[in-house]
């Protein structure tokens, strides 16, 4: 391993990535290409951390873990308010590199993105997990105290790095964890960029940044000195994270992949409905574990419903995510665009309606798909049944409550969904969804203190909310004989 690189320059946007281990700035032996997904462009070399670096960055982690955890709440949660800020002061280039590195629009959804993790940070810090006094009386008292894990590997996927990757980091930091970050290769650079961020205003080994293939992942899962995975990614991964963490009873959250239904009432107010059915759709593309992925429309309203969100749709433009007029970004790497491709040629070869888009222009430079509707295809389609992450949308007709309810949770997926009419029978219809949020004429609201999270194959455990802060702690019981 490597040479070791000041930390006390100011960050520099423009490169070079470096690994942040034990505070300090390191390089890997080798590199792996970033491209720019809207230009098919290398905009930087990301360093490729290995078992070497991985384990050097669990030490690092492990060797912190005494005296971050002894500080007091109120001592880790005035680093977390500088780390905040010190990633505020550089809000700017970080939405600029995500929409570099992963696509979606700078002006729209990467800034938000970057303003909502920053906020996120700066808000976790401010709160506790208070000893609970279960039991005072004149001969005995009973505490529950939360104490930190240990050492905490944070995973993340390449559509929302930085939200995702602060969502983790803030919540196992102010617990009094210390943490091992590894990003999703297709999406370093920002994560590279928090653990650059973290050397200089957080103690050595707190926040640890490890970019490198899926097998460094692994590592982490398998690490004995790791006491808990936090992830988030595909449920296929899940399982395996799920596996690997086996070996010293690991704690794991997962947050993994959805189909969300939406699921439109006769006596919706429809048409006001279409610009946020459009965006909690194809926002970012598509690529989104909360996506509508299957929007249901009562018969009586389907035909007119398609016919104006088709209209809608098509004023939408899919470009570059740096260009201030796109609304949707490319899809962020080519393994993904493959596999559009490849849902794109099975809606082709059913036959299926497809009042917009459905064709791939493979001749236009970066991985651009377009808005695609499809107009009520079988229940058993692979659109229906799969979790396309692009900008592809079954449009589903339905005739009564309970057909719909049993096609909504007919899937291994139970992540999100929503209901939008009537309040009654809207809210009668989120109470029989298997899911973990449902929203009622409304969509994608979170909250720092609202639990999120799957049910069925879509994740395990919580992230946010009190649920999601113990989850990064032990339940310790102490009991006094007075
Ligand atoms: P992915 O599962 O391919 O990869 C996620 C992360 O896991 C990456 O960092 C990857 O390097 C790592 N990884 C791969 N193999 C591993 C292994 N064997 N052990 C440990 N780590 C390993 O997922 P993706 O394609 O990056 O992300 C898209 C998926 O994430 C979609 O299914 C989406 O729905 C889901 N997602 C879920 C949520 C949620 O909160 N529920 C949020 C965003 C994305």
């Amino acid at each position: 391993m490597t040479a070791v690189i000041p930390t006390d320059n100011p960050v520099d946007f423009t490169g070079p990535y470096r690994l942040s281990i034990n505070g300090e700035l390191r390089e890997a032996t080798t590199t792996f290409d970033v491209p720019n997904p809207a230009t098919g462009a290398v905009i930087a070399q990301a360093p490729d951390g290995g078992a070497d670096e991985l384990n050097a960055a669990v030490a690092a982690a492990k060797a912190a873990v005494a005296s971050w955890s002894g500080l007091s709440w109120e001592q880790r949660s005035a680093y977390l308010t500088r780390y905040a800020d010190a990633l505020d002061s550089h809000r700017d280039e970080l939405a600029t590199l995500l929409t570099t590195e992963q696509g979606k629009p700078r002006h729209t959804m990467a800034a938000s993105e970057v303003d909502a993790a920053i906020f996120w940070v700066r808000e976790v810090a401010q709160r506790t997990v208070p000893v609970e006094v279960i039991e005072d009386d004149d001969d005995h008292r009973v505490e529950v105290h939360h104490v930190p894990l240990g050492v905490v590997g944070a995973i993340t996927p390449w559509n929302f790095p930085v939200l995702l990757g602060l969502w983790k980091v803030a919540p196992a930091l102010i617990t009094g964890n210390t943490m091992v970050l590894k990003p999703s290769p297709y999406t370093p650079l920002c994560s590279l960029r928090f653990g650059e961020i973290a050397a200089r205003v957080l103690p050595p080994g707190v926040l640890n940044v490890v970019s490198g293939g899926n097998e460094i992942g692994q590592l982490l899962c398998e690490h004995p000195d790791v006491a808990k995975i936090s992830f988030t990614g595909s449920t296929a991964t899940g399982k395996k994270v799920m596996a690997s963490g086996a070996g010293n009873l690991k704690r794991i959250t997962l947050e993994l992949g959805g189909n969300d239904a939406a699921i439109v009432l006769a006596d919706a107010d429809w048409k006001s409905l279409i610009p946020k059915l459009f965006d909690a759709a194809f926002g970012n593309s598509g690529q989104w574990c909360i996506a509508i992925k299957r929007l249901y429309v009562h018969s009586s309203i389907h035909s007119q419903f398609v016919d104006e969100f088709v209209k809608y749709c098509a004023t939408k433009t899919v470009g570059d995510g740096m260009d201030p007029q796109t609304d949707l970004g490319p899809i962020q790497n080519t393994m993904q665009y493959e596999k559009l491709r490849s849902m794109f040629a099975d809606i082709e070869a059913n036959g299926y309606r497809v009042p917009l888009g459905g064709q791939i222009d493979v001749d236009r430079p970066g991985n651009f798909v377009p808005i695609t509707i499809v107009d009520n295809p079988p229940e058993d389609s692979r659109i229906v049944r799969e979790e396309p992450f692009g900008p592809v949308l079954p449009i589903l007709s339905f005739d009564t409550e309970d057909e719909v309810v049993a096609r909504a949770n007919d899937t291994e997926f139970g992540l999100g969904g929503s209901v939008w009419g009537g309040r009654e029978q809207a809210a009668r219809i989120a109470g029989r969804l298997e899911t973990g949020t449902v929203w009622v004429n409304e969509i994608h609201i979170h909250g720092i203190d609202v639990p999120f999270g799957g049910h069925k194959c879509s994740g395990l455990g919580v992230e946010n909310g009190a649920e999601g802060l113990t989850g990064f702690t032990n339940t310790k019981t102490l009991m006094f004989h007075k």
